[in-house]
């Protein structure tokens, strides 16, 4: 993989994250890509499990913040209401202007803080141009309906590691089996 795309940690989803790894790694605050990351794509719902990760880190003392493309405020802003966390929309990434004013709300040194997204070509290249640690998830929806020849190419291009569901295995397992 490029190194400028390469994430400093990869996980199958927000909830698998380790928070020990955080601790360990100095990380005292996370900014959020919001769309397949946290919540599928346009959809303010979050899962219980989510919901514990979030009371989770918070009783860590580690700060949250959504940094999010979407041109929504309302949307961006249920979700962090919900959450009790800060948030930013229309952030532009992987442009630095977004990172920036997220870093700002959570009052903490770069060192101190990740990019917790699904994409590199926007969350992990613009935490790479702002000196923050990068955390790559797999993308909701592709957790649930990828597992194609191409996605799985593109993966393998791209460095991510590979996180297959049930399902996925038993679509793989049908395909050799023909
Ligand atoms: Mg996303």
């Amino acid at each position: 993989m490029i190194r400028i795309l390469q994430p400093d940690f990869q996980y199958e989803s927000i909830q698998c994250i380790s928070i020990e790894d955080l601790v360990n790694n100095g990380i005292k605050g996370l900014l959020l890509d919001l769309d397949n990351t946290i919540s599928p794509w346009n959809d303010k719902s979050l899962t219980g499990d989510v919901i514990d990760w979030f009371n989770r880190i918070k009783a860590q003392g580690i700060k949250a913040c959504i940094v999010s493309n979407s041109r929504r405020p309302d949307r961006v802003a249920a979700v962090a209401d919900i959450l009790g966390i800060e948030y930013v929309y229309q952030a532009a990434k992987p442009r630095k202007k977004g990172f920036l004013r997220g870093i700002t709300h959570l009052g903490l040194r770069p060192e101190q803080v990740a990019i917790v997204g699904d994409q590199l070509l926007t969350d992990v290249l613009g935490g790479k141009r702002v000196g923050i640690k990068t955390i790559l998830l797999m993308p909701i929806d592709e957790r649930e309906f990828g597992g194609t020849k191409i996605l799985r190419f593109l993966e393998r291009l791209f460095g991510r590691k590979i996180y297959y569901t049930k399902n996925i295995l038993k679509n793989l397992q049908a395909q050799n089996k023909q």
